[in-house]
């Protein structure tokens, strides 16, 4: 393994800190989590990024989801390039975004009207102001460890309890917000019910992500989403599946599908722009007609469905939607990861735990199974940050944080998978000798 240079990132990081806040302009990227420097990139096709200093990676992020068919695909290439000379915005209404509402809900099962926003954020803040307003009620619920985007009402940690009254993350997250925010730990179905019965009448909405990609991957234990499903429909909570990151990728029609359990609203993002900036909400008729001009829920977005994002996410729906070897073959590659993976850690002795929907996984130091934050936290937070730098030294890059999964494209060939667990042998190596 020869040493690689990082000059020019680092000169640039340099440059950055002196201009933007951490130098980066979302925190994850900067590398805090794992120790080191981050890298700027400079281009990318297929699953190779190149770096300031042309160093090569293998990408195992692929911008934390959107890249599914690989970077800078030629597809989506072409369908940009024809947009571009009609111009980039009108702020009026356009034939794509009629097309991309009727492919969203022919995919997507539980979605029967849609609204296009332009960030993942975006479209859970919308969501949860729909189900307040639809509702009439206040508060939600959400789940430790789940990450919905930076909204005032999604920043909040819920201590140790079962069930406690929320307390904000963030400093700027006002009492007020964060009283209106129950949270609760993943897979702990009695606890939703306490929630309930304490708060009667007064719960807008449950917030989940249905597989779970923001403390890592964590699983719904079985009967937890249908147990959601029940108490929603008892209460007439509206139930939405946060599927920012599942949606278009642990199937067609998401986590959802997969799972075959209907949520009453879905937030999307990630996946459905192809890698341009693109969110939506959406969900039943009668609780989207809240929103304006059709209701009185205000939401509006004066770049919502621009026609640049607008044609490469139509183009990347379509493709997933007509093409099922897509998911097979992420499938194939992912279980082939994974099980090299293991090989690697018991042939070393290594205590760990992996998890794994499809094409999302991602591996713990720790052998206590993972099934939520709490236990999400028992990873070996140091051994990981060696492990993150050992593979960025061996041209792998992963998600710079413990809390955070993997997402495979299908750029991702048998031979780069066989590079990659190579690269995970070496590197779970050194560190073993290294102790
Ligand atoms: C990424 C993510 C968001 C936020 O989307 P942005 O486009 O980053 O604003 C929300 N929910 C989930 C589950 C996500 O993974």
């Amino acid at each position: 393994m020869s040493e690689r240079t990082n000059s020019s990132s680092l000169k640039l990081f340099q440059r950055a800190q002196e201009l933007i806040p951490g130098g980066v302009n979302s925190p994850v990227r900067a590398f805090k989590a794992v120790g080191g420097n981050p890298v700027f990139m400079k281009s990318a096709k297929g699953a190779f990024l190149y770096d300031e200093d042309d160093n090569e990676y293998i990408d195992l992020i692929n911008s934390w989801g959107p890249m599914i068919l690989g970077h800078a695909c030629e597809m989506v290439q072409e369908a940009v390039k024809e947009v571009l000379p009609h111009s980039f915005s009108y702020g009026a209404p356009t034939r794509r975004e009629v097309e991309m509402a009727e492919l969203i809900i022919s995919m997507v099962p539980s979605i029967e009207k849609v609204r296009m926003v332009n960030s993942g954020t975006e479209a859970t803040m919308s969501a949860i102001r729909v189900a307040r307003g639809f509702t009439g009620r206040d508060k939600i619920i959400k789940f430790e460890g789940c990450y919905h985007g930076h909204g005032d009402s999604f920043l909040i940690s819920a201590g140790s309890g079962a069930v406690t009254l929320g307390v904000p993350d963030s400093p700027g997250v006002t009492k007020g917000v964060a009283q209106d925010t129950i949270t609760i730990p993943y897979n702990n179905l009695e606890a939703v019910k306490q929630a309930v019965e304490a708060a009667p009448g007064q719960i807008a909405a449950i917030i989940i992500e249905p597989v779970v990609g923001n403390m890592g991957l964590v699983v719904p234990v079985a009967g937890f989403l249908e147990g959601l499903r029940e108490i929603c429909t008892k209460e007439n909570i509206v139930l939405i599946f946060d599927e920012v990151m599942t949606g278009f990728r642990l199937a067609k029609g998401g986590a959802q599908e997969r799972f075959g359990v209907m949520p009453d609203m879905t937030t999307l993002g990630k996946i459905i722009g192809g890698g341009f900036p693109v969110g939506a909400y959406g969900g039943r008729k009668d609780i989207m007609d809240a929103v304006a001009p059709a209701g009185p829920v205000y939401q509006a977005g004066t770049l919502s469905g621009n026609p640049v994002a607008m044609a490469a996410g139509l183009t990347m729906l379509r493709y997933l939607n007509e093409h099922d070897e897509v998911y097979a073959y992420l499938e194939n590659i992912s279980d082939k990861l994974v099980h090299g993976m293991r090989e690697n850690l018991d042939k070393l002795g290594l205590n760990y735990t992996i998890n794994q929907v499809g094409s999302m996984f991602s591996i713990f130091f720790t052998r206590q199974p993972v099934t939520d934050f709490d236990s999400a936290k028992k990873s070996d937070l140091k051994l990981f940050g060696q492990y993150f730098n050992h593979m960025l030294q061996r041209g792998i890059y992963l998600a710079p944080s413990q809390f955070e999964t993997l997402f495979i494209s299908t750029a991702i060939t048998d031979e780069l998978a066989d590079k990659y667990l190579k690269a995970n042998f070496e590197s779970l190596q050194a560190i073993k000798n290294s102790r």
